[in-house]
C-alpha cells in the first residue's frame, strides 16, 4: 500500500503526471509484489513506466531486454531527461563506453539497464549478471519470442534461462501484440507459470479513422498536408518506387518530405530516420519497413497510400501516430487495384493461401464499411465497443442510402451482354458510351446498354460497381484476369426487379470543402494557443539540438499543448503541466515560463489580455457560486489550477469569501508552517511540513492570505 503511494509520487515527481492510466496502478502493484506478469497494451498505452517506476522503488537494478538498439538509446535518453540514471549495453558501444557503464552498474549508480537479447544470453554477461543485485527483469516487445508473432527473433527464445537461473526475480513481459496465441506462447517460452495477465483495451480513441477512394490520391494528400503545416506524418506506400514518386511530388509542392525503403543503404536509411525523429523532416513516404525502430511520440498523422494487406499491419501502422495521446489522424486510400495486387502476391502455391486471403477480405470489408470503423477494428481483435465511436468518417458522415435498382440493372445487364468477360474499366466505358478505340474495335458500341449510364461519372461508377461486388451481385474472377462475372443473386435484380439499396459515392470535394471551413472558423483562442505552441516548439527544438536528443524527449507535444493552453507563469503552475516533473522543471522551466510571459506581454500590447482573462473567468464563476471542482470541470482545468487562479485574484484585491475554500483551522496550520519555514521554499516543502494532510490548492490560498495580510 505504502509502495503504491510511493509509485504515485514518482509518477508526479519524475514523469510529471498526476494520475495513472487504467491498469497501470494494478500492474505496478503486482510487480512490486514480485509477481511475474504479462502485459498486453497497445502502442502508446504507457507500458514503459510499468517497469520504470518499480525499478526506482525496488532495491537493486532492473534489467530491460529490448530488441532494437535505436529504441534502447531513446528510452535511456528519455529516462535521463527525467533525472533517472539508466544505461544500455549493446554492440553499438565502444569497449571504453561499455566498461564505463559496467563500472557504474557495479557501483549501484544505475537503476535501469537496457540490454539486447544477444548480450543478455552471452556467457560472459551471465557471470556479470550473477554479481549484481537484480530487482526485476522486463522483457519489452515480448512477442518477439513467439513464432506466431510478427517479428520472431530467435535470440529471444533463449530467455527461458532467466526463470531457471534467477527463479526468485520477478519478470514482467510486455507487448502490443494482441492475439491470444502469441500471449500463451510468450508465457510458455519464458517458463512463467503462475502469472498475472493484464490485457488493456486496444482502443486508441485519439486516432481518427478515415478511408477515401484511391482516386486522385496525390491532390487529396496535398490538400490534407496543407491544412496541417509542420506536423510530422508518415505515408505508407506499397512499393519502393511509389515512396520515391510520392516524396518527389510532395517536394515539388514545397513540402519537407523524404522517402524510405529497404532498398536504400543502411546509412541513408538511418539518416532519413534521424531527421524525422529530430523534426528536421516532416513527412516520410515509406514502405512498411519504416517505423519499427522508432518511438517518436509526436507523429500527428499516418496516411496509407495503399490499403495494407491485413488488419494487424494496418493497426500497427496507424498506431505509430499519436503515441503522446493527443488527437491524431489516419487516412487510408482504398482501391480495388490493391486487392488485385495482393492476390497476385499471395499466389496459388502459398501454403498459407487460405488464411492470407481471409485476412485480406477482412481488410477489404473494413475499407468498404458503412458502419462505425472502430467497431469493426476492435471486433477483429476480439473486443466489443458498446457505442459507435464518433471519431471515424462513417460516424461523422453516415452514408445516405437510396434506391439503386435501376443503376444496378444497367450495370448487370451490360455485363451480361458483354458475356461476363470484361474488366471493370471496360464495363464502365460501355455504360458511359465511350468512343475509345478498343470499344469500337470490339463492337461494344453495338450492344443495347451502350451509353445507358452516361449520366454517371466514371469515378462514381467505380464506386457503384464496388458496392455491387460487396453486395454479392458481381464477382471478380481472380483466376481469369480479374474479369467481372454475374452471380446467382444478380438474376433476382435483372429478372425479378429485386430492390437494391446503394450509398452515394463519398463526395470528396464536399469533404475537403468542409475541412477548409473548419480551418477558417477555428476560434481566436485556438489560434492564439497555436501561435504560442509554435513558439514553444522552437524553444524545444533549441534545447533538443543542444543536447542532441529528439525534441519529444525534451517535452512531448502533449506537454507543449498543455502549456500553451494553461500558460503557466510561475513554479506551481508549471509543475501542474502534464509531463513536467521536477527534473525537467529545473532544467527548462524558467526558459519556458519566460517565453510564455514574453508572449503574454506582446499580446497585451496588441490589446489581448490573456493572463487576466483566465484568472478572471475562474474568479467570476466562483462568485457565481460554483465550487472549485465545478469550475475545474467546466473549464477543463485541474482543481489546483483553479485554486491558484482564485488565490491570485485574492492577492490582486478581489473580494473573496475564503471560508468557501478552506477551514479556519487549516488556515492557521498553513500560516504556522509558513512562519516556521518561510514563504519562499515552494509548495512542496510546505506540503511535506504539513504531513501531506492539506492539499496544494489550499496551501496556495494560505500563502495568498499570508502575503496579503502580513
Ligand atoms: P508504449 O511503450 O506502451 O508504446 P509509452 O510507455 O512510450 O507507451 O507511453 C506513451 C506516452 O504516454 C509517453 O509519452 C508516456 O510518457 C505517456 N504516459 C505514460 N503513462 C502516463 C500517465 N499515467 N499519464 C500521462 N501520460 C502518460
Ligand atoms: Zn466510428
Amino acid at each position: 500500500m505504502l509502495k503504491i503511494l510511493e509509485a504515485k509520487k514518482i509518477l508526479k515527481h519524475h514523469f510529471g503526471y498526476d494520475e495513472f492510466r487504467p491498469l497501470q496502478e494494478e500492474i505496478i502493484k503486482s510487480v512490486l509484489d514480485k509477481k511475474d506478469c504479462l502485459v498486453l497494451m497497445p502502442t502508446g498505452g504507457g507500458k514503459s513506466i510499468l517497469f520504470q517506476i518499480p525499478a526506482l522503488i525496488l532495491d537493486g537494478i532492473t534489467i530491460v531486454v529490448s530488441p532494437l538498439i535505436s529504441l534502447m538509446k531513446d528510452q535511456v535518453d528519455s529516462l535521463k531527461a527525467n533525472g533517472i540514471n539508466a544505461a544500455f549495453l549493446n554492440s553499438s558501444l565502444t569497449d571504453i563506453q561499455t566498461s564505463e557503464n559496467a563500472r557504474d552498474i557495479e557501483n549501484g549508480k544505475i537503476k535501469l539497464l537496457y540490454v539486447s537479447p544477444e548480450k543478455l544470453t552471452s556467457e560472459d554477461f551471465f557471470y556479470f549478471l550473477k554479481k549484481l543485485k537484480i530487482s526485476l527483469f522486463a522483457i519489452d516487445e515480448a512477442h518477439c519470442i513467439s513464432q506466431w508473432g510478427h517479428d520472431f527473433r530467435p535470440e529471444y527464445t533463449k530467455l527461458s534461462f532467466l526463470k531457471t537461473q534467477f527463479p526468485d526475480i520477478p519478470i514482467i513481459a510486455l507487448t502490443a501484440t494482441a492475439d491470444k496465441i502469441t500471449a500463451r506462447d510468450i508465457l510458455k517460452q519464458l517458463n512463467i507459470s503462475n502469472e498475472n495477465q493484464f490485457i488493456a483495451s486496444f482502443n486508441r480513441p485519439n486516432l481518427s479513422l478515415n478511408v477515401l477512394p484511391g482516386q486522385n490520391r496525390i491532390s487529396k494528400i496535398i490538400e490534407f498536408i496543407k491544412n496541417r503545416p509542420k506536423q510530422s506524418g508518415i505515408i505508407y506506400c506499397l512499393s519502393r518506387k511509389s515512396t520515391q514518386d510520392v516524396a518527389e511530388k510532395l517536394k515539388n509542392q514545397g513540402f519537407n518530405a523524404a522517402f524510405y525503403h529497404a532498398g536504400m543503404s543502411s546509412e541513408a536509411r538511418a539518416n532519413v530516420q534521424d531527421n524525422f525523429i529530430n523534426d528536421d523532416i516532416d513527412i516520410i513516404c515509406a514502405t512498411i519497413a519504416f517505423g519499427m525502430g522508432i518511438d517518436k511520440s509526436n507523429v500527428r498523422w499516418v496516411i496509407h497510400y495503399n490499403m495494407p494487406k491485413n488488419i494487424e499491419n494496418y493497426y500497427q501502422e496507424i498506431g505509430r501516430a499519436g503515441r503522446d495521446g493527443l488527437k491524431s489522424e489516419t487516412l487510408m486510400f482504398y482501391s480495388f487495384q490493391d486487392v488485385i495486387v495482393y492476390r497476385g502476391f499471395i499466389g496459388d502455391e502459398n501454403p498459407n493461401k487460405e488464411l492470407e486471403l481471409a485476412k485480406l477480405t477482412r481488410m477489404q470489408e473494413y475499407a468498404e464499411a458503412q458502419t462505425c470503423r472502430r467497431k469493426i477494428l476492435l471486433s477483429y481483435f476480439g473486443e466489443h465497443l458498446e457505442n459507435d465511436c464518433g471519431n471515424c468518417d462513417v460516424c461523422k458522415n453516415p452514408p445516405e442510402q437510396f434506391d439503386g435498382t435501376i443503376i444496378a440493372q444497367k450495370a448487370l445487364s451490360a455485363l451480361s451482354r458483354l458475356n461476363q468477360n470484361v474488366s471493370t474499366t471496360a464495363l464502365i466505358d460501355v455504360l458511359r458510351g465511350s468512343a475509345k478505340q478498343y470499344i469500337l474495335e470490339k463492337g461494344y458500341n453495338n450492344i443495347k446498354t451502350y451509353g445507358a449510364g452516361s449520366d454517371i461519372s466514371f469515378l462514381d461508377w467505380q464506386q457503384y460497381i464496388l458496392q455491387f461486388v460487396n453486395q454479392g451481385l458481381i464477382e471478380i474472377a481472380y483466376d481469369k484476369n480479374n474479369v467481372l462475372q454475374l452471380t446467382e443473386a444478380a438474376k433476382n435484380v435483372l429478372f425479378e426487379n429485386k430492390q437494391i439499396k446503394i450509398v452515394k459515392p463519398l463526395e470528396i470535394k464536399r469533404k475537403s470543402e468542409e475541412q477548409k471551413e473548419k480551418v477558417k472558423t477555428v476560434s481566436k483562442t485556438k489560434t492564439i494557443s497555436n501561435e504560442l505552441f509554435e513558439r514553444l516548439r522552437v524553444l524545444r527544438k533549441k534545447f533538443a539540438e543542444q543536447e542532441k536528443v529528439p525534441a519529444y524527449i525534451v517535452f512531448t507535444d502533449a506537454t507543449l499543448e498543455d502549456m500553451s493552453s494553461q500558460k503557466p507563469v510561475n513554479l506551481e503552475d508549471m509543475l501542474e503541466i502534464t509531463g513536467v516533473g521536477e527534473h525537467k522543471y529545473r532544467k527548462y522551466g524558467k526558459q519556458f515560463i519566460n517565453e510564455i510571459n514574453e508572449f503574454i506581454k506582446e499580446k497585451s500590447l496588441e490589446g489581448e489580455n490573456l493572463k487576466g482573462r483566465t484568472y478572471i473567468l475562474s474568479y467570476e464563476l466562483f462568485t457565481q457560486g460554483l465550487s472549485v471542482e465545478e469550475i475545474a470541470e467546466k473549464r477543463n482545468l485541474k482543481p489546483t489550477t483553479i485554486f491558484s487562479h482564485i488565490a491570485n485574484s485574492y492577492t490582486q484585491g478581489k473580494e473573496i469569501d475564503l471560508s468557501r475554500l478552506i477551514s479556519q483551522n487549516e488556515l492557521y496550520k498553513i500560516i504556522d508552517a509558513i512562519k516556521t519555514i518561510g514563504k519562499d521554499k515552494g509548495l512542496k516543502v510546505l506540503f511535506e511540513h504539513l504531513n501531506e494532510e492539506i492539499d496544494y490548492g489550499k496551501i496556495r490560498i494560505g500563502l495568498a492570505f499570508f502575503e496579503k495580510n502580513s
